[in-house]
């Protein structure tokens, strides 16, 4: 639900502040999350999450048990919803990626 839809790769220079390092997208600066040791570097609330998301999944290669059975669960089923596009369908679009926020 968080994947960029905008990317910004092969761009040559840095974007401009407000501007997400990510997905191209534009907010304020103080909106953005930006990198601790570079903080020239900014990414949108999106693309932040995504990162964590994933953050999170490569985490979790090392772990076993339930709970890490059932966040891969729900990481195979938000892919099979996107990959699908339901996370855009007009009725149901909205509330799958409600919860695709606040899932693993
Ligand atoms: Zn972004």
């Amino acid at each position: 639900m968080n994947t960029p839809v905008i990317t910004a790769q092969g761009h040559p220079d840095p974007p401009p502040p407000g501007q997400c390092w990510c997905c191209g997208s534009t907010d304020d600066p103080d909106r953005m999350v930006h990198l601790g040791n570079h903080p020239e570097v900014a990414v949108c609330r999106p693309c932040a999450r995504w990162a964590a998301k994933e953050a999170w999944e490569i985490e979790d290669r090392d772990k076993s048990g339930l709970l890490v059975s059932m966040r891969d669960r729900f990481r195979r089923l938000r892919r099979e919803v996107r990959d699908r596009g339901w996370h855009r369908h007009p009725v149901f679009g909205r509330p799958l990626r409600w919860l695709g926020n606040r899932l693993p």
